[in-house]
């Protein structure tokens, strides 16, 4: 069984085609819920998620 190919670790995340989308929803998500979100590139799907992990 190979399952390495389509799954990527992401795949559950939200995802945004670029930094301004992704970065006003983790603002929004600041708003509503106090979650304290950030905005990435991701390394895998070159995409964007939110992050609650300080990142760098
Ligand atoms: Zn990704």
């Amino acid at each position: 069984m190979n399952e390495d190919s389509d799954a990527l670790p992401c795949a559950e995340k939200m995802v945004f085609d670029n930094q301004k989308d992704a970065q006003s929803t983790a603002l929004a998500a600041d708003w509503q819920h106090g979650a304290s979100l950030k905005a990435y590139q991701c390394r895998y799907c070159h995409l964007w998620h939110l992050s609650s992990q300080p990142t760098d």
